[in-house]
């Protein structure tokens, strides 16, 4: 009688490596991204927005606070 081990041998699965250099394109475009939506977050005031109005400021103004900007 073979005794069995306690736990059987898991198969070798080959880690997903992700090339640095082709994130390249991602990180520009994300970064842009994130710059935007901190624009809008931080400096829409309602006085000169994009677009005219306060209904960007609105939409944002919970994380103004959170964030700490002066708001009112
Ligand atoms: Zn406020």
């Amino acid at each position: 009688m073979s005794q069995s081990p306690a736990a059987p041998l898991a198969p070798a699965v080959p880690l997903p490596t992700v090339p640095l250099l082709q994130l390249g394109t991602w990180v520009v475009f994300y970064g842009l991204l994130a710059m935007i939506v901190i624009f809008f977050v931080s400096a829409d005031q309602g006085a000169i927005s994009i677009p005219a109005g306060n209904a960007v400021h609105e939409w944002v103004h919970d994380a103004r606070h959170l964030l700490g900007y002066p708001c009112h």
